[in-house]
């Protein structure tokens, strides 16, 4: 499932491609992928609409259209995008299409069709209870030490399960965490108020997340994982930044820290990937 740094990467790529082309038609394969709107209500309002700009909160898309109007895309599990050139052929799996009017197409896919699509005016983008719920962007500037110190304190549960938690701080997945624990030398085991007490795994864990995503966000860049370009020129943006898990599927190997073996223990019901001798 794409984590925030797919989701990014996803969205910038989106951005330096899509960006500014006006959509001519849309055409949607698969009623069921838009949600909240009729599908001729969905087309008609989309007709001849500029794309604006395609950013992202927390999993979700948004493509900002002239008039006030927003696509929001959420990929759940196998969600994606293909961008192609008009006499390509399109993926099986594709289930909107949209047509732009300098003859390429932006194809939404989705293999086993979790993903949705919705059409909201801009302006009522916050007032949805699902979106009111959503935690804190963890590379905004909202993001403080202070506020992961609030959001851990009093709290008897597992780091790690504080940190998958979305109403707490968004878009961290079972991968990102368990990298991020990694980084900040916190066990996944540890209670959250613990860690609050202490200033310096506060710090440590705060700049661990934030890192982690900056790096995968980078690296990710240069091939996100949910967009393909088929017969299309794609806009360029090079990325020399690479990024390979720390512990994360690594069971038995080294860590890359102190060389003790990494551990895969289950948490939750998922595995979570520790170092024992350097994360307490
Ligand atoms: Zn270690």
């Amino acid at each position: 499932m794409p984590e925030l740094p797919e989701v990014e990467a996803v969205v910038r790529a989106l951005d330096r491609t899509v960006g500014g082309k006006r959509i001519a038609r849309v055409r949607v394969l698969r009623p069921q992928t838009i949600q909240c709107i009729s599908v001729a209500r969905f087309c008609r309002l989309l007709r001849g609409r500029v794309i604006g700009r395609v950013r992202r909160r927390a999993k979700f898309i948004l493509m900002d259209l002239s008039g006030g109007w927003t696509v929001v895309v959420h990929l759940r599990m196998t969600g994606g995008f293909v961008y192609t050139e008009s006499p390509q052929p399109l993926p099986p799996t594709a289930r909107v299409l949209f047509l732009l009017d300098d003859g390429t197409r932006l194809a939404y896919t989705d293999i086993r069709n979790l993903g949705l699509i919705r059409l909201i005016p801009t302006e009522q983008l916050d007032q949805s209870e699902e979106w009111r719920r959503l935690g804190v962007e963890p590379l905004s500037r909202a993001f403080t030490v202070r506020r992961l110190e609030e959001m851990l304190r009093g709290s008897r549960r597992a780091i790690k399960a504080v940190l998958l938690d979305q109403t707490k701080v968004v878009g961290l997945g079972n991968i990102y965490a368990v990298e991020a624990l990694h980084r900040a030398k916190v066990s996944p085991m540890r209670r959250a108020e613990s860690v609050a007490r202490s200033q310096a795994r506060l710090v440590a864990l705060y700049e661990g997340i934030r890192e982690t995503l900056r790096e995968a966000i980078a690296a990710q860049s240069a091939e996100p994982l949910h967009l393909e370009f088929i017969g299309a020129k794609r806009t360029k943006h090079r990325s020399t930044a690479s990024y390979s898990f720390r512990v994360y599927g690594r069971q038995g190997e080294p860590c890359p820290v102190c060389g003790a073996p990494i551990r895969r223990v289950k948490q939750h019901g998922r595995s979570t990937y520790y170092c024992a001798r350097c994360q307490t």
